[in-house]
């Protein structure tokens, strides 16, 4: 545990300026002399991505894979063409994160593809922003691309080097769905955002059938001072597995909503300090604390829980994107599995039975529960859905949509049965929403 806790110590560093998106702020702040130094003294590849792979970095999208890991996948002494790709696709509901990185520090995130490009010998690579982007945060981070161009950190030649570095941004149509890596390759390639099926892991055949390394935005910007700054200075704070500093997106019931850069490790009680504490003075019923996808953990327990990924895992959850939803006691939790279920419902893509069925089942029965329908076999069918959904697909999504279904129903059964139990009442009336008011 860390008691020191530094925030805005890494993505958000450039957030006491007044225009911590400029090109001149980041400079100002030795932005790019990290990128300098890499390209005019020719660093060696390897020893990149060795720095890397002893920070401890773990990848920030949500799976918490280790980056030098993953780099080190590619073989360097091929001559294939290499691809980088940031996935800044960032869609999970409650993640708000890599939105404001590319908002409020876009050249952290330029600088760390660049470094990313060059360990794994890639000379071309793309940013892929979500299409709801399409605002302030694509602006904000087309207008800092340019201005790398314009001063020679991108392109050909770089800074008289004879380094040649393309970097592209794409923009999607909003498919929660190409936030998964192989759906997004599909994508950029022009296709509809279909997951592949794995084995073959996009290192060794990626983007056009290239070997491709995708990492999310987080995890890119969190390059440029690992590498200035040493491996030690990240892992220095943190613990042993979860080292270094995490965004997380806190939303709910909470005085300041908002992104908390902090040391992994960080207890869950210190994060809700940060975030104003509990609005209106409610007692905490439950946290959901790495995007909608994870298993939703009772308040009295991540009040004893530690915002790492050892520590998530034991109180029964993942620690994911790092987006926790802080919800009081006055939450009706079947409402808010039924808002959960429909939208993996909706974004499922259909290619695999199990997740397309499976998906529309599991939200029909909770719609058919919270209108005062639904019977105990419903329920019991309900508790059998995600078992035949987990691992039978071919991407995460099926999981991401079975798991909090199956703890909803494991930490508040009761409140599934009480709309059960009272469905006569409701159907006698045949007023729902008298009934649903009567629930609160
Ligand atoms: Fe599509 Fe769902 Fe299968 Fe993923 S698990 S490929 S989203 S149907």
């Amino acid at each position: 545990m860390n008691d020191n806790i530094r925030i805005n110590e890494l993505c958000y560093s450039t957030l006491s300026s007044d225009n911590p998106n400029s090109f001149e702020t980041y400079v100002s702040l030795g932005g790019y002399s990290t990128w300098k130094n890499i390209v005019s003294k020719s660093y060696d590849k390897k020893e990149i991505i060795e720095t890397i792979l002893k920070s401890g970095l773990r990848g920030r999208g949500g799976a918490g894979f280790p980056t030098g890991r993953k780099w080190s996948f590619i073989n360097q002494d091929s001559e294939d063409i290499k691809y980088l790709v940031c996935n800044a696709d960032e869609s999970e509901p409650g993640t708000c994160k890599d939105r404001d990185i590319l908002r409020y520090n876009p050249h952290a995130l330029i600088e760390g593809m660049l470094i990313a490009s060059y360990a794994i010998g890639a000379d071309t690579a793309y940013c892929y922003l979500r299409g709801e982007f399409m605002d302030d945060v694509y602006t904000s981070f087309k207008s800092a691309l340019k201005d790398a161009y314009d001063n020679k950190y991108i392109g050909k030649n770089i800074l008289n080097t004879n380094i040649d570095i393309e970097l592209h941004d794409l923009i999607g149509a909003g498919a929660y769905i190409v936030g998964e890596e192989t759906a997004m390759l599909e994508s950029i390639e022009g296709k509809k955002g279909y997951p592949r099926f794995k084995p073959p892991f996009p290192a060794l055949k990626g983007l056009f059938g290239s070997p491709t390394i995708i990492n999310n935005v987080e995890t890119l910007a969190s390059i440029p001072k690992i590498m200035k700054n040493g491996p030690q200075w990240f892992n220095s704070v943190g613990t042993k597995d979860s080292p270094g500093f995490k965004c997380f997106s806190v939303s709910g019931h909470v005085n300041k909503p908002g992104n908390y850069e902090i040391p992994l490790g960080t207890p869950f009680k210190k994060l809700l300090e940060l975030a104003g504490g509990m609005k209106n003075g409610k007692k905490i019923k439950a946290v959901i604390p790495g995007g909608s996808s994870v298993p939703v953990v009772p308040g009295e327990i991540m009040l004893e829980t530690n915002m790492d990924y050892e520590s998530i895992t034991k109180a029964g959850s993942l620690l994911g994107s790092g987006a926790v939803i802080v919800m009081d006691e006055d939450t009706n939790m079947v409402e808010v599995i039924h808002r959960i279920a429909r939208f993996y419902y909706s974004e499922s893509c259909g290619q695999c039975t199990p997740c397309r069925e499976g998906t529309g089942w599991m939200y029909k029965i909770i719609d058919k529960i919270l209108k005062g329908k639904g019977t105990l076999e419903d329920l019991k069918t309900l508790e059998s859905i995600p078992n035949m959904i987990s691992g039978s697909t071919i991407c995460a999504l099926g999981d991401a949509a079975a798991m909090p279904v199956e703890s909803f129903i494991k930490n508040y059964k009761k409140e599934f049965l009480k709309y059960i139990k009272n469905k006569e009442k409701v159907l006698g009336k045949n007023n729902n929403k008298e009934f649903l008011l009567q629930q609160k």
